[in-house]
């Protein structure tokens, strides 16, 4: 490629309304405009490397015995109507109205198209496994795109699915793809980690998410230095807990837990006002009690039932565990007047105790043994004191809905877990029955009775891994791009535009690598060696030959690896072909 033909339009000024550095450096190193909010053109330079972390992802599934097909992005509405996803997947799914007003959706994964296709094939378990991807563009109409393409609402995905007649089948082929999915990260340069991660919207039981670590990164992580156990915050559980009653070791007996004078903070139930007082740090600071023994009640409604959902005052709601559990097709927080039809009182005030109509209250079980708490009295403007959930609440259900932080136990081996930030590149589920159930795919085992598949799904956000790359792989002059993913490999640089040598020099040694099958930038723009070299540093070829009418005067140039960082090594021009070529075989693992 000859830079003065092709399409790279660098940019000078960092654009404004990119957040982080993978955005940035994609529109100023010319791979990336944008259309529309989450919508984006890929220029040359960035279909380039889309298409090199195709390869590897196509070499490395190859290898697992994946085959790839290609499947519609307009989904009919009544196949999604089949597994309740039309309603369930919500406002991220795209949908639009053909002219014969038949409703349609804009993939965002392929689950049900996928299963409809199966299920019209396999009739034997002799067929089983099957093994089946694809690369294509995905819809999701997130609430907030943002970060470019880390978080766009058209992006390029890679999705697999696996059918099996037992669970032991899709444990193999999900311990292949995790192996697979190690191969294709490390391969694209990333520094990554596979960890437990929540099913979400797709479902199942198992899954990881392959987590690139980056400070950038919207997810996070839980993991424990001690023992290994790594958990993405929607998915991380945690050890007990130190208690919070009062007289226990965990929190300082406050003032109220000791004026009835009773004992561990056994007491009756008190109402006391707390005017104005709605959140747990107010109303904890207000009765002097820790925060940890007041309890927060939350008021969910989940497919129009409502749900009560309780932590200690300190802490959160993992939500992602809430609606796991619930397994409901909605699930949001109940509005102000349906917490006051529900309970009595107003938002902020309400409590477990007394409810009329016995509804359903989930209770984190850190709370299990909680006495002498205090909890919203489901009146304006009171709180009751000295409960004992056991006590007062006997029908709450103990699951864990505990948002996990820092510094709480591990779950497995009770050392303190540490947070990180990661960009999500992929996840690995295993589904079981859940689609294939509900769309009725079945297959005849050995003794010719009817079960249903099992299966699995495998997803790699390809443009997303382009951005995570970056975010890892570069500095404040631009881009350094591991080889593997680079859009070229090397980039020549004459310099001096007023002596010819230099440009019939680099226009050699370009014609050279390119016949050895490399891929060459040659900047042949009449520019100032400055502009070249910011432009150079911007785009990041990891390997940089220099043609200086100085150095030529001494039949040298001078060769950067690194994308330009690295040492300058000076190199006779007659065996710089010969000897880069030596270099890029050595650093793109080809012998
Ligand atoms: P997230 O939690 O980040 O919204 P997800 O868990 O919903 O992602 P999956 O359904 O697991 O995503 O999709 C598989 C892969 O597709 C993800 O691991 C990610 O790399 C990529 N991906 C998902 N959503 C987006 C998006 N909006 N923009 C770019 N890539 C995406
Ligand atoms: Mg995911």
């Amino acid at each position: 490629m000859r830079w003065s033909r092709t399409f790279i339009p660098t940019l000078k000024e960092t654009p404004s309304d990119a957040e982080v550095a993978s955005h940035r450096l994609m529109l100023r190193a010319g791979m990336l405009r944008k259309l529309s909010s989450g919508i984006y053109c890929h220029l040359p330079l960035g279909q380039r490397v889309i298409q090199k972390v195709e390869r590897i992802v196509r070499e490395e599934l190859a290898r697992i015995g994946a085959e790839e097909l290609l499947l519609p992005v307009l989904h009919p509405a009544e196949l999604w109507q089949e597994t309740r996803r039309w309603d369930i997947y919500g406002p991220e799914l795209m949908r639009l109205t053909d002219r014969h007003d038949r409703q349609f959706a804009l993939g965002p994964t392929h689950e049900e198209v996928i299963t409809d296709v199966v299920r019209g094939e396999v009739r034997s378990y002799r067929q089983l496994p099957l093994n089946l991807y694809q690369i294509q563009t995905k819809f999701r109409d997130e609430i907030r795109p943002r970060f470019g393409v880390l978080r766009s609402r058209e992006f390029i995905m890679k999705d697999a699915y696996s059918f099996h007649a037992d669970e032991a089948s899709l444990g193999e082929a999900y311990d292949a793809y995790r192996e697979a999915y190690s191969r294709i990260f490390a391969r694209c340069g990333l520094d990554f980690r596979a960890v437990l991660a929540d099913s979400g919207a797709i479902g199942g039981a198992v899954s990881e998410e392959f987590m690139v670590l980056a400070s950038s990164g919207e997810s996070e992580v839980l993991s424990c230095c001690s023992c290994g156990y790594a958990a993405t915050s929607e998915k991380a559980a945690a050890g007990a807990l130190a208690s919070a009653n009062a007289g226990a070791g965990g929190a300082q007996a406050g003032a109220v837990g000791e004026a009835s004078g009773q004992r561990d903070g056994q007491r009756d139930l008190r109402r006391v006002d707390t005017p104005g007082k709605t959140s747990a740090a107010e109303v904890a600071e207000f009765l002097g009690v820790p925060v940890a023994r007041t309890l927060k009640t939350l008021v969910y409604v989940a497919d129009g039932t409502p749900v009560f959902v309780m932590v200690r005052g300190d802490r959160e709601v993992n939500e992602a565990k809430l609606f796991g559990h619930l397994q409901a097709a909605t699930v949001r927080l109940a509005t102000p007047e349906e917490i006051r039809s529900e309970t009595g009182g107003p938002l902020g005030f309400s409590g477990p105790v007394g409810l009329p109509g016995m509804p359903r209250i989930l209770a984190d079980p850190n709370l299990r043994g909680a006495r002498g708490s205090v909890v919203g009295a489901n009146a304006a403007d009171a709180h009751l004191t000295g409960m004992d959930l056991e006590r007062d609440v006997p029908q709450a259900e103990f699951v864990d809905l505990l948002q996990v932080a820092a510094g709480d136990p591990c779950p497995r081996c009770g050392a303190s877990l540490e947070s990180s930030r990661g960009i999500e590149v992929g996840q690995i589920f295993k589904l079981g029955d859940k689609y294939s159930k509900a769309m009725g795919a079945t297959f005849l085992d050995e003794s010719g009775a009817q079960r249903t598949l099992i299966m699995g799904c495998y997803g790699i956000g390809i443009t997303r891994t382009v951005a995570a790359a970056i975010e890892q792989h570069h500095d404040e002059r631009g881009i350094r791009w591991p080889p593997a993913i680079a859009p070229m490999q090397v980039e020549v640089v004459p310099l001096a535009a007023r002596d010819p040598a230099p440009m019939r020099v680099g226009e050699e040694l370009y014609e050279g690598l390119m016949e050895r099958g490399w891929e060459v930038l040659l900047d042949d723009r009449d520019e100032r060696p400055g502009v070249k070299f910011a432009d150079a540093d911007l785009i990041g070829i990891p390997f940089r030959l220099v043609v200086g009418e100085r150095g030529l005067k001494n039949g040298m140039v001078e060769l950067r690896a690194d994308a330009g960082r690295g040492d300058a090594e000076t190199l006779p021009v007659d065996g710089a072909v010969a000897t880069l070529d030596a270099r890029l075989r050595q650093a793109m693992g080809r012998a």
